[in-house]
């Protein structure tokens, strides 16, 4: 309910601005801040979000409000301040930050509908409700659902929205997001209630009847799917029972689960000292609000313990928590475990749900009924209120940075949120970014460690294979040595499970023509295809064009092209034939794309349904295996050559974190690595699994060449279609930044521009790609003399290219 004629809109374009608009009067009962609203603009109709309310429209005539659009608050008002945050921080709009930050996948066609609970079946039945509530009831009972409008439009209740929104806070009725394309998704059960009367004695029952009799009785309600446990042929019995008037069938809307699969409750073990103690000390500085914390313990030392410890802590005093974790880790163990823990109060938000579903999960967290978020980064936008806790696993992942529109870091979001609500966040690695670990050196975050494993396992033995001495060899023994091999044939004779590790997936990943010598290109983008023997085609991993398997060379027409490198595929076909008899999966972007497919591989790991595994960095995830006892890494030093200052810092960070796969149950673990670059110290400094080492190197070389964390930085990512058009642009943009730059001696000295140099890509999509660098010790200077580009007039005017803006970039290619 809006208490002023005017509210404050920001609306879904690339403006800076907020607008003030008019609330007719009819509108004003339905509309509150954090919902979303149609209204004019210009000539057009756009969506807008509201943001506050306004006494006045000061000198100008404000425009009405064309619609509502949601029944609900999509954000509570505390985060707006956030949303503003963000948008000034990453030079973006703040209508595209809201957009960017709630669920994809809201249109103007969406839908509310109703759908009554037992909680309002029992109301009705025991009398309860006000009568006002009995109507509403009643209405929805005879209907499997309706939509909100069709239950409003049949009411002569003039507060009927408030009453719906009352009676779905007292549970008597869920209100649902549903997109009218997935409507024939709607996931509804019947549920059987016992009518209270009894059998006549003329009526005859089988005795699976008079069961099922019994088994209603025994509860208020029972789902169709619980009574086929019982007896399997329910479905069609009950009919004739309800046609007796001895049972009442009710249909009604379930929340789907993204898993399926039921998940036993845990009980929580006793902490070691170590855990113990940690939590401890987050607990006696409860009292100071916001603390950012790095939590680093080795691989296994029980981590997600601490953070489920947290997290209940946070719950038991009324308080929210968002768990942000890789994406990968979530469709399988952290969530599994967080769900063992706290049951039904967790809601779950990452990219394999359906639209529908996440506008489900979204709306639970925003009316109140779940406590605990989990999720992938876009979590950090969650609309919850009164935050106890944030934490952020893995903190060093790069999937917490988003590399298109909205380019943020919800790692970094974590910290900013936590310090707008006054309360712990705790990012936790075993291998810390760079970053992060500089905060703690500058006092910014405090260090809490776990040192050893929980199950007082050493961490693995990690043994270098220098891959020079096999430059030479022909045939298998040059990609799986024989020190490799003879190390899996020992695992697999024990009975446990490999994992062989290669951060590349396909066949053959450099094909050339024999004839002319030229590989082969994707049409539109500057890489190698790369063969794909599953698809029996040639694929563009960038841009996902494809050739097929018997393509011509596109230079000389010969058909002579050769597969020279290897990817994961390839892996597996040469394991397959050196180990005949081992079953063999393979995990990877390809192998996973179908939904449901990572679930269904992780869990045959899981249940030792194979004994070698080839994968990706899909796999080094946080994963918990308790077989694996040995980890092959097939080539460590594919991260190691990227343009890129943070390659040394990856490569060590996917060794370390795939290495400690190994090794996690009963029997200790064993790696081996091979690398062209076995005396690398981000390569040795992994194979002794030694963060500090690691650190104390990487640091100097950043802060002498001027890289963060000691420096900030923002990447302007130039690209378009027109290769003369974009170099244009480039140079514009380039001309527009030295002049500001000279006209403000404040921040002359500290800001240097470095480019505009060609993209180490040039070409993705067909479109042309630049590079402008922009770095100051002072983040304030950078941001401001992008933001003066960005508004200048002569750069407004660019046509046809696009300027992206990455604040704190993390992909440089
Ligand atoms: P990390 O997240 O640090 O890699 P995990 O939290 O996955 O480590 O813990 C490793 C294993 O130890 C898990 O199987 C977990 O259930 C178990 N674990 C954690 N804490 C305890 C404890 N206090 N007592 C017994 N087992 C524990
Ligand atoms: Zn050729
Ligand atoms: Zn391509």
């Amino acid at each position: 309910m809006i208490q002023t004629d005017y509210i404050d809109v920001s609306v879904t374009l690339p403006l800076d601005n907020t607008f003030v608009y008019k609330v007719p009067d009819h509108l004003r009962e339905l509309c509150a801040i954090g919902m979303r609203v149609l209204v004019p603009f210009g000539r057009r109709r756009v969506t807008g979000y509201v943001l506050g309310e306004q006494a006045s429209c000061g000198p100008y005539k404000a425009k009405n409000i064309l619609d509502v659009l949601d029944d609900h608050p999509l954000f509570p008002v505390n985060e707006i301040l956030f949303f503003k945050w963000v948008a000034q921080y990453y030079i973006f709009p703040l209508g595209e930050v809201i957009k960017t930050a709630l669920p994809t996948g809201l249109d103007r066609q969406d839908v509310s509908c109703v759908f009554v609970t037992l909680a309002g079946i029992k109301g009705l039945s025991s009398g309860t409700l006000s009568p006002g509530e009995a109507c509403v009831i009643e209405f929805l009972k005879e209907k499997e659902g309706c939509t909100l409008k069709q239950l409003l439009k049949s009411s002569a209740n003039p507060s009927i929205v408030a009453l719906v929104r009352k009676m779905e806070k007292n549970d008597l009725l869920t209100v649902s997001a549903v997109l009218k394309r997935e409507i024939a998704n709607i996931k509804t059960e019947k549920f059987i209630q016992h009518s209270g009367q009894v059998p006549e004695n003329n009526i005859r029952l089988s005795r699976k009847r008079q069961q099922i009799l019994s088994l209603v009785r025994e509860q208020p309600e029972i789902s169709l799917t619980s009574l086929r446990v019982h007896v399997p042929t329910a479905a069609t019995l009950i009919a004739p029972l309800a046609e007796a008037g001895l049972i009442k069938i009710i249909q009604r809307k379930v929340f789907r689960d993204p898993l399926g699969d039921p998940v036993e409750p845990d009980t929580p073990p006793t902490l070691t000292d170590e855990q113990a103690i940690l939590i401890e000390t987050v607990r006696e500085n409860r009292h100071k609000g916001f603390v950012p914390y790095l939590l680093t313990g080795v691989t296994g030392s029980g981590k997600t313990e601490v953070y489920m410890r947290l997290v209940a802590d946070a719950v038991k005093s009324g308080k929210t928590a968002i768990v942000l974790v890789p994406e990968i880790a979530l469709i399988s163990q952290t969530e599994r475990r967080f769900r063992a823990r706290f049951g039904e109060k967790i809601a779950v938000i990452h990219s394999m749900l359906t639209h529908g579903e996440r506008l489900d999960q979204w709306r639970k967290l925003s009316l109140g009924k779940v406590s605990i978020v989990i999720g992938a980064r876009s979590a950090i936008f969650s609309p919850v209120e009164d935050i106890g806790v944030i934490i952020v696993d893995e903190e060093h992942d790069s999937s917490y940075k988003q590399e298109t529109g909205l380019r943020y870091n919800a790692r970094d979001l974590a910290v900013v949120r936590g310090k707008m609500q006054g309360c712990p966040v705790i990012l936790g690695s075993a291998t810390p970014s760079v970053q992060s670990y500089q905060n703690v050196r500058d006092h910014k975050f405090s260090q809490l460690t776990l040192e050893r494993r929980v199950n007082q396992n050493p961490l693995p033995e990690i043994t270098l294979v220098d891959l020079k001495k096999y430059k030479d060899f022909r045939g298998t023994e040059k990609i799986i040595t024989p020190e490799l091999a003879i190390q899996i044939r020992a695992c697999l004779e024990r009975g446990n499970q490999a994992l062989i590790f290669l951060n590349r997936r396909g066949f053959a990943t450099f094909p050339a023509c024999k004839e002319c010598g030229k590989s082969l290109n994707c049409k539109f983008c500057d890489v190698t295809m790369t063969f794909h023997k599953d698809q029996d085609s040639y694929n563009c991993h960038l841009c996902g064009h494809t050739l097929p398997a018997a393509v011509n060379c596109p230079e000389c027409k010969s058909k002579k092209i050769q597969n020279f490198g290897f990817g994961t595929e390839k892996i597996e076909a040469m394991l397959k034939s050196m180990f005949p008899d081992a079953r063999l999966a393979r995990i990877d972007q390809d192998s996973t794309a179908k939904k449901g497919s990572v679930l269904r591989l992780l869990k045959s790991i899981r249940n030792r349904t194979v004994d070698i595994i080839v994968g990706t960095q899909m796999l080094a995830k946080g994963h918990d295996f308790p077989y694996i006892t040995l980890v092959g890494v097939i080539c460590a030093d594919l991260s190691l050559s990227l343009p890129d200052f943070r390659a040394s810092e990856r490569t060590f960070q996917l060794l370390a974190q795939v290495a400690g796969r190994a090794g996690r149950g009963q029997e200790p673990g064993r790696v081996i690595m091979q690398t062209y670059n076995p005396e690398h110290f981000a390569i040795e400094s992994a194979r002794r699994q030694d963060y500090m080492e690691f650190f104390n190197h990487e640091a100097p070389f950043r802060k002498a060449l001027m890289y963060p964390p000691f420096t900030r930085m923002i990447q302007l990512k130039i690209s378009g279609r027109d290769e003369k058009k974009v170099a244009q642009a480039v140079e514009q943009v380039a001309d527009v930044l030295r002049q500001l730059l000279s006209g403000a001696p404040e921040i002359r000295e500290s800001v240097q521009i470095l480019g505009p140099i060609e993209a180490s890509i040039y070409r993705i999509s067909s479109r042309f790609r630049w590079q402008i660098l922009i770095k100051s010790p002072s983040f304030l200077h950078v941001s401001r003399l992008v933001n003066a580009m960005r508004i200048h007039p002569e750069i407004r005017a660019i046509k046809q290219v696009t300027i992206a803006i990455d604040v704190d970039p993390y992909s440089l290619m």
